[in-house]
């Protein structure tokens, strides 16, 4: 069995424990031998600007990820002009890859629950898997559970990791994550009144907001 490989996108702005949570949580279950973050370019489908820049994100996410192996970043997303389409890197990360190696892309359950509004949406399953955190302020999956999904998901979910990792693509499990109520949004408030970010995300990220001034003014 070809060892699979974990693709991460987010806007990382800034980068927090619940995204390293996430990413480590999802890597043992689904063992991963690699997680490879994404940071992305322009999301087209959420509509509000990124606060820090591209360059300060991908800074960020270095910091945050240092210290483990199992982590690596792609900049991909944010050299690319134009539209970020998670269609567009998963295409191109399987040319590379080859056709067999399953490729797993890691989301929270809030994202996914939106998939069907992204770009070629059906055909994504075609390029990866789908490996879909529960989050804990996600109030459409605590309401609807996975009636919080596209109806033509269904199919594709399994319990079975084997029938996931046996195959390179198209499947979609859920996995009950450490709650961790953590968002970007919030430090990025916090920061703007002045309140500690300590704990939230790890100390050198949030020195680098400190030492860059980022998410002063606006939110
Ligand atoms: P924002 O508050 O700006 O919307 P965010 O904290 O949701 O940001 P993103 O960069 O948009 O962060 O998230 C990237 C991915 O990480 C998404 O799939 C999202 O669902 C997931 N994620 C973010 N925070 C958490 C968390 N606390 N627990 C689980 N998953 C999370």
């Amino acid at each position: 069995m070809t060892s699979p490989l974990g693709l991460f996108g987010g806007t990382f702005d800034p980068i927090h424990f619940g995204h390293l949570r996430l990413a480590t949580e999802l890597a043992e279950a689904f063992k991963l031998e690699q997680v490879i973050f994404l940071p992305a370019g322009l999301p087209y489908h959420r509509g509000a600007a990124a606060h820090a820049t591209a360059e300060q994100r991908l800074t960020m996410v270095k910091l945050a990820i240092q210290r483990d192996a199992r982590f690596d970043v792609d900049d991909r997303e944010l050299r690319r002009s134009g539209p970020t389409y998670t269609y567009d890197t998963l295409a191109e990360v399987r040319a590379e890859r080859g056709p067999q190696v399953p490729l797993v892309f890691l989301l929270g359950s809030d994202a996914f629950g939106q998939i069907h509004t992204w770009h070629r949406w059906t055909e994504l399953f075609d390029l990866a898997h789908f490996a879909v955190a529960i989050r804990a302020d996600d109030t459409e999956w605590l309401s609807k559970g996975p009636g919080a999904f596209h109806a033509d998901v269904g199919p594709r979910v399994t319990l079975n990791l084997r029938e996931l990792l046996g195959s390179p693509a198209g499947k979609v499990m859920t996995f009950s994550m450490t709650p961790l109520a953590i968002a970007s949004t919030a430090i990025r408030n916090l920061v703007k009144d002045d309140g500690s970010i300590r704990y939230l995300t790890p100390d050198p990220v949030a020195e680098y907001i400190r030492s860059h001034k980022l998410y002063h003014s606006g939110t």
